[in-house]
Order: structure tokens, then C-alpha cells, then sequence
């Protein structure tokens, strides 16, 4: 294991280079700061994504408003917006302070992108950005449409009857299945979803259940996306998600940014240099944090902080930026298992687009242990009342570990942030779970209540 070379380094000289790779391998949990973490000024230039690209997603997303409201009736309150409430979570801020003996400075907010309509998950956002753009773009070519109509047109039998001569193909983990899974069936088109190993019986299930096709992988999501890539690329009427390359999921993410902050100034939040806004976002490939977060670079400039969270067995993300090697480099070449009850965040192998965009926005990474998903999971059920997916629960871990002394001193202090954290917001991004069947939540919720009695004991 120690001589295997990895881009022709074994383990030990990659140590050498980047101490903290020791306990990456040894799956503790650890916190980057991103040594690479520029201003925004300097670091956007070096960005070939900007506002006009963000700009022309919303108005996108709002074309299509009609047509979301007609076939989701439950999205007809947000005139045909899929978007999430935020909530203040005072009570799982003061359970955190008393489990874990730290003190929290700054106000903690929940944005339940798990409660998001039609696939209850952050994939709503990318995946159904993704297969609407698609949709757009061959309603545009084949005269079906144009930017000024009513797009709610699109719903009627010929046009579905028309892309039902389409297919659309994704590799999936789970929720990105889930959502453009629906979104796909709902427009006509035929649609495979590729899914690892790891994905959960009960997301299969529903899955067939909207007349999707389901195809299963022995080995992990790389494969998974790896056949399904080959698939769609033999057949000409086939449309491919690339989840690890596509701009078009990242700027659907991005356009969360300019809605959260309308929903913090109508809660009267206002960010600014001395009120810092902190946000945790939990990683897998990397396209749903990257592009929320990179939309929030635009938003807030310096004034936000951008963390990213993953499992202790899959913290691809962190070796990738860590090294600078990205999709170079996946955990199972470093002896890491990518086995994690996170099933949204079990990737081996980082988007190298998302990486490389966010080299010098992302403020850091830190990774968490499944027990601790589990504790959390049922705390703020307890707490709040809110029920989230293992994979969600990561972020709750981000107030607790920025205010450790070490990371004080090596960002807040390093950013001369410290003195403004008691005015302060952290937004957890609460990123799936609310179409978990009940036996399943009760299952994870009763497994984090015996996990804190051992705690107590
Ligand atoms: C997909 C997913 C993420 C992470 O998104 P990536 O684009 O894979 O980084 C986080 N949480 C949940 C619940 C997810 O389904």
C-alpha cells in the first residue's frame, strides 16, 4: 500500500508534501484551510463563468415557471419556482454548544434545499436545470417554441409525444437520478438512470415506479457514470448529464445564491464586512456546493465564507484541491474505501471543473464521520422538528469546528474576521431528506438517539 505511486509519488512523499494527508488516509476528521483562499477581486479573474452566465439561468428557471407550475402543482404557491424556505435554528445551535462543549458566536440558519420540490434534494436545483435547458434547446430547434411564448405549451400530449423520441441518460449516486429522473418522464423523454451499487433500494424503487429505467452497477459511482456516458454516446438521440463536467448543473446551483439573499434581507440579515456570512455545504462530486457557491461569491464577494463538507471515507474534493491534482487523483488511489452511509456523498473521484473554478474561492474543507451524521440527525429532529438524510447533516458540524482553536486562529484570525464572529450568520445547507420513507427516517433517527446515549455514558 505505502509504495503504490500515485502520479508518481508514493504515499509517504505526498505526506511529506501535505502533512495532513496522513489523517486523510487514516479517515480522521480533519479541517483544511485553503492556503490558495484569495481575495474576490483577484480570484474571479482567473474564472471563466460570471454574472451574465448566472443572469441568463434565472431567466431560464423563469420562462419555464409556467410550465414547472402546470405539471408540479405543488410549486403553483412559488408561481412555478422550485425554491426552499430558511429557517432559524436556535435550539439545534445551543444542543451543538452543549454536545460538543463549544461555544457557538453568530446565528445559525438552516436552508432546507430538503424540503425543495419535486425531487426533495439540492439536485433539484442542477438536475432539473440540466434537462430544462435540454428541453429549451430542441423546442428551440425544432420550431416548437419561442423565448417569448407561454411555456406552459410544452406540457400539451404532441409535445410530449415529441420528445419521447429522446432519451436522457445520467450516473447517479441517487438524488441526481431522482431528479432528472422525474423531470425527464414528466417532459416525455425516455430516461436511464445509471445507479452505483450504494444507491438506495427505496430511490430504485420510486424511480420504476415513474416509468424510469434503472440499471445497476456492482462497483461504485464512477463506473456507474462511465457506462452510462458510453451508452448515451453510441446512441445520436441520446443526452447524456455529465455530472462531473456540466456547466449547465453548475449555473442551475448558482441561481440559489440571489434568492437566498433575498430571503436573508426579508428576514432582516443584511451581510456585510461586520456581518460575515459562514455557509457548510455537503460535497460529493462537487457540482451542487460548487455552484451554490460560487453564486454566493458573486452575492456576498469577501463577506462570505464557503466551506465544504464530506464523509471520512470519501473526501475526494479535499485530496483533489489539496494536491491541486483534482480529477487526477480519486480516495481508492490513497487506500480510502469510499464506503459511507451518505449515499449523496459517496464519490471517489472530484469534478476537476468544479476544483479548478473554485481554486482560490473556497475557503475550506472539513470531513465528518458517519456516527456523527446519525447524532446529528436526531438531535435536530429533537430540536427543531426537521428531518433530514444523513448526507444533509454534514454542514450542522461547520459552526462547531470553525470556532476550534486552531481553525480560529488559522482563518478567522488569519482574515481578521474574528472580531465581527458574534454578528455573524451560519447558514447549514440542509441538502436532502424529506422523501426518505418514514421506516427509514425512524431507522437513522433511533440509530443517532443510541449513538448520543453512548455519548452520554
Ligand atoms: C448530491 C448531493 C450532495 C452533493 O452534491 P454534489 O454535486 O455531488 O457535490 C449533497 N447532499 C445530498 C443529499 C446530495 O444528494
Amino acid at each position: 500500500m505505502r509504495n503504490r505511486e500515485i502520479l508518481n509519488k508514493n504515499i509517504d512523499e505526498w505526506i511529506k508534501e501535505f502533512p495532513l494527508i496522513k489523517e486523510v488516509v487514516d479517515t480522521k476528521m480533519v479541517f483544511w484551510t485553503n492556503p490558495k483562499y484569495n481575495s474576490f477581486e483577484e480570484a474571479i479573474k482567473k474564472v471563466s463563468l460570471n454574472e451574465k452566465d448566472v443572469e441568463d439561468a434565472e431567466k431560464r428557471l423563469e420562462r419555464f415557471a409556467p410550465f414547472i407550475a402546470k405539471h408540479f402543482p405543488e410549486t403553483e404557491i412559488l408561481n412555478g419556482l422550485i425554491e426552499s424556505p430558511i429557517v432559524r435554528i436556535p435550539k439545534m445551535e445551543k444542543a451543538l454548544e452543549n454536545m460538543f462543549c463549544q461555544e457557538i458566536l453568530g446565528d445559525m440558519l438552516l436552508k432546507m434545499d430538503s424540503h425543495l420540490a419535486i425531487a426533495g434534494s439540492i439536485k433539484a436545483r442542477g438536475g432539473i436545470y440540466e434537462v430544462l435547458k435540454h428541453t429549451e434547446d430542441l423546442a428551440l430547434e425544432h420550431g416548437l417554441i419561442t423565448l417569448e411564448e407561454d411555456y406552459s405549451k410544452l406540457a400539451n400530449e404532441k409535445h410530449r409525444e415529441f420528445f419521447s423520441k429522446y432519451t436522457v441518460q445520467v450516473g447517479s449516486t441517487g438524488n441526481l437520478g431522482m431528479s432528472i429522473g422525474i423531470m425527464s418522464a414528466k417532459i416525455g423523454f425516455k430516461v436511464i438512470v445509471h445507479m452505483s451499487s450504494d444507491a438506495k433500494q427505496w430511490k430504485k424503487d420510486l424511480l420504476r415506479s415513474r416509468g424510469v429505467i434503472v440499471k445497476e452497477y456492482e462497483s461504485d459511482y464512477s463506473k456507474a457514470v462511465e457506462e452510462g456516458r458510453k451508452l448515451s454516446d453510441a446512441d445520436p438521440m441520446s443526452y447524456f448529464v455529465d455530472d462531473e463536467n456540466s456547466r449547465n448543473l453548475f449555473l442551475g446551483y448558482c441561481v440559489a445564491a440571489g434568492r437566498l439573499k433575498k430571503q436573508l434581507e426579508g428576514m432582516n440579515i443584511f451581510i456585510d464586512k461586520e456581518h460575515p456570512l459562514f455557509v457548510y455545504l455537503p460535497c460529493g462530486v462537487g457540482g451542487g456546493p460548487g455552484g451554490v457557491a460560487f453564486g454566493l461569491k458573486l452575492a456576498f464577494k469577501d463577506n462570505v465564507h464557503c466551506f465544504f463538507v464530506e464523509p471520512t471515507h470519501s473526501p475526494c474534493m479535499l485530496l483533489g484541491m489539496m494536491t491541486g491534482k483534482h480529477q487526477q487523483i480519486c480516495v481508492q488511489d490513497f487506500g480510502i474505501d469510499n464506503i459511507t452511509e451518505a449515499d449523496g456523498l459517496a464519490v471517489g473521484r472530484p469534478s476537476g471543473f468544479v476544483g479548478n473554478t473554485l481554486e482560490e474561492l473556497l475557503s475550506g474543507i472539513y470531513t465528518i464521520e458517519d456516527n456523527k451524521l446519525y447524532v446529528l440527525l436526531s438531535k435536530l429532529i429533537d430540536t427543531e422538528g426537521v428531518k433530514l438524510e444523513p448526507s444533509a447533516c454534514a454542514g450542522l458540524m461547520g459552526p462547531v469546528n470553525l470556532l476550534k482553536n486552531e481553525v480560529k486562529v488559522k482563518y478567522l484570525n488569519k482574515n481578521n474576521i474574528f472580531d465581527n464572529m458574534e454578528n455573524s450568520y451560519h447558514v447549514v445547507w440542509a441538502t436532502g431528506g424529506s422523501m426518505v420513507p418514514d421506516d427509514i427516517m425512524n431507522d437513522y433517527y433511533n440509530k443517532g438517539k443510541e449513538l448520543i446515549e453512548s455519548m452520554i455514558q
